[in-house]
Parts: C-alpha cells; sequence; structure tokens
C-alpha cells in the first residue's frame, strides 16, 4: 500500500474540520441502514446519506439531506472514483497519465475543461499556476515520498519541461502534444476543487437543498444546513498548534486551502513544502502558511489557493483587490497573522487577536 497509517491519521484529522457537521457516528439507530460504504438514515421527512472514501491521495466524506440523498451520494462516489482515475498524473491506465506517458494524446470532456480552465488561470495569475510542474514534483521527492533537495543544475534543465507554451493543444479535436520529451501534465492543484463543483452538480440533478463534501480538508457546500443555518468550516491553524484558527459561515461556497503544511520534509533544518514556484523550480517562498479561498465555483477556488500561495502576500493582496468581485479570501502569514477580506468580516469567528480585514482600497 502507498500510503502508511500516518498518513491516514492525519487525514482523518483534516476530515475532522467541518464543525458539527459530518458527525461520523459509530452506533446506528435503528432508522438507520449501510448500504455498502454509504450509512442512509431517515430522518422523519429527511434522510440523510453519507459515505467515507479515500481517492485522490486524501480521506473523503460526502453528505446529503434530501430524498434521493442516497442516489446522489452513491452518484458523487462514482464520479470521484472516475476523476481521480481519469486525472491521475501517474496512473498507467488513466487518461491523463497516458499522455504523460506518451506525449500526446485525446481528451476526453473533463480532461479538457480542466486544461482550458488551468491555461486561463496560468495566464491571469501571471504563470503562478503552472500545471506541467511535475517533472519537479518528482524530482523533489513529492510524488514518491523519496524526498530530496535536488541540485540547482537538475532543477535548471527541468524548468524547461514546465513551459505552458510547449504544449500544443487543439481545443476543437481535445487534442494535445507536448513538444519537448518528458513533459507532464500535473492536476493536483485544482483535481479536488473540480471534483466538489462536479458533487454539487450531482447534488442539484438529486434535488439535494443541503450538503457537504470534504475533500481532505478542501470543502464545498449546497445550501445551508436543515435548520436553516449556515455550515461551519473550521479553517486549519498551519502551524498545527491549534485545532484551528478560527470558523467560517458559509452557503453554497467552496472553501478551499493550500499550505505550506501539507507535504513538507526536513533537510538540513530547512523545511521544504509540494506548492513550487514555477519562476524558481523550488517551494513557493511568499510570507505565507496558508490561503483559503472563499467563492462559488470549487476549480476556481482550488486554483486560485495555489496560485495565491505561489504569488505570496503582497501580490496576493493584489491579486484580490483587482477581482474581490470573484472571491474571498483567508491568508496566514508567516507571522501567524490572519488577513480576511471585507467579504468575510461578519462571516469569520476567531479567538486570535492578530485577525486583520482587508478592504478594497477604491471604497
Ligand atoms: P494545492 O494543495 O491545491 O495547493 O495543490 C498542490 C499541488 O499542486 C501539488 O501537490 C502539485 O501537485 C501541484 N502544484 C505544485 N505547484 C504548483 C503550481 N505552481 N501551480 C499549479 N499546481 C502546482
Ligand atoms: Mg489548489
Amino acid at each position: 500500500m502507498k500510503y502508511g497509517k500516518n498518513r491516514w491519521i492525519s487525514y482523518l484529522w483534516i476530515a475532522g474540520i467541518v464543525i458539527g457537521s459530518l458527525g461520523l457516528s459509530g452506533c446506528k439507530s435503528s432508522s438507520q441502514k449501510e448500504e455498502g460504504s454509504i450509512v442512509v438514515e431517515n430522518k422523519g421527512k429527511k434522510t440523510k446519506a453519507e459515505a467515507s472514501i479515500f481517492a485522490m491521495d486524501t480521506f473523503m466524506t460526502i453528505t446529503a439531506y434530501g430524498t434521493q440523498a442516497e442516489e446522489a451520494v452513491q452518484e458523487a462516489q462514482h464520479e470521484i472514483e472516475y476523476l481521480d482515475q481519469l486525472l491521475s498524473a501517474g496512473s498507467s491506465d488513466g487518461e491523463v497519465g497516458e499522455i504523460n506517458q506518451n506525449g500526446f494524446g485525446s481528451c476526453s470532456q473533463d480532461t479538457a475543461y480542466l486544461l482550458e480552465r488551468s491555461f486561463e488561470l496560468h495566464e491571469k495569475t501571471d504563470g503562478a499556476f503552472n500545471v506541467m510542474m511535475y517533472p519537479l514534483m518528482e524530482k523533489w521527492g513529492f510524488i514518491s515520498g523519496d524526498y530530496k533537495v535536488p541540485p540547482q543544475e537538475a532543477i535548471d534543465r527541468l524548468l524547461p519541461l514546465t513551459d505552458i507554451s510547449k504544449v500544443s493543444y487543439d481545443s476543437k479535436e481535445g487534442k494535445i502534444q507536448f513538444l519537448e520529451k518528458g513533459m507532464k501534465i500535473d492536476f493536483g492543484g485544482i483535481a479536488k476543487g473540480y471534483t466538489s463543483s462536479c458533487i454539487m452538480d450531482i447534488f442539484e440533478q438529486y434535488n439535494i437543498s443541503s450538503g457537504i463534501v470534504n475533500l481532505g480538508g478542501n470543502v464545498q457546500v449546497k445550501g445551508k444546513k436543515t435548520d436553516g443555518s449556515d455550515w461551519r468550516v473550521g479553517i486549519r491553524d498551519p502551524k498545527g498548534e491549534k485545532e484551528y484558527l478560527g470558523i467560517l459561515s458559509v452557503s453554497d461556497k467552496a472553501v478551499i486551502t493550500s499550505g505550506g503544511y501539507e507535504r513538507v520534509f526536513e533537510e538540513n533544518g530547512v523545511k521544504y513544502h509540494h506548492i513550487l514556484d514555477p519562476k524558481t523550480g523550488k517551494p513557493a517562498q511568499g510570507g505565507l502558511d496558508s490561503v483559503t479561498i472563499v467563492c462559488e465555483d470549487g476549480t476556481l477556488a482550488d486554483g486560485l489557493s495555489t496560485s495565491l500561495f505561489v504569488m505570496g502576500f503582497e501580490e496576493a493582496q493584489n491579486y484580490w483587490m483587482d477581482h474581490s468581485n470573484e472571491f474571498d479570501m483567508i491568508l496566514v502569514a508567516n507571522d501567524g497573522t490572519i488577513y480576511v477580506t471585507e467579504g468575510l468580516e461578519d462571516k469569520f469567528e476567531s479567538q486570535m487577536t492578530k485577525v486583520h480585514i482587508i478592504r478594497q482600497k477604491n471604497k
């Protein structure tokens, strides 16, 4: 098995961060039944269905309320399994894995959509978001777990393989070709947010008015809780000292965090994490411990959380100033100070004293 016990424990911990909403209870009442791995609970008119699975390198939970909750959760599970195989960069029998092996191929609808969104984000973020970082992810050992700081010469040799202008993509035909050998797509920075967006579509199809998915700490919610109140999502403390930094109250939103704590190793007293700056080929060092993006579109939230982490403290704020109609965010700086954009001012509760509100300059 690829994943050690410790990873399971940490994923369980991350998943526990949706406050008072998932309540994975060990004992079932007489109104509960278990079908496959889906737990179904009938509460008067409302049926609750819930499933937990391990996919995309992480522990995931899907919860839905409604008369068709069970069907919705089942389809969501299938969607996750399908996208996991389709989009996995290293798989030998998935579409993206095959494209990576062959250096060319045809893209199905999901892959084509994600590629196009990724190219668009690459441009909008001035290259901070780059789905071609896989050769460097491999070199740093973030794929195998055999971590090592590569020599500068190796980084210099691999950086040209991350050049998106060397990807030839025909959007009409859905055909892709890498112009240099060894180039590889890595949707790791955007796939989970896309997956949670797809699950929201499934919830919509099955008339689920209230539901939540938690894909390894990346959360997206449909509607409000069944009692009419907002979902409460805990924002993780990137330093791991507190259980969470604060609680965000949201409805119909994705809440997606990127942090330098997720995959990290230490060499000669220096910590190295898995979010790479495409300009240097090294872990981004922009003065941030984590970036949380809040918006309706899970794909955008995931792509932006990675991008703004790469951009760093100053540039992330400038980006928000120019795109504040698209998203809100919570930045945690290296010194522990929390910066919250004004749209979340009334939605974020925290015991921390160092919380600043970022406001639009031109108001
Ligand atoms: P996230 O946790 O969403 O920030 O995604 C981190 C993952 O995105 C990494 O594990 C890589 O697979 C990938 N990645 C690393 N650096 C970048 C980058 N600059 N742009 C896009 N994806 C990246
Ligand atoms: Mg991301």
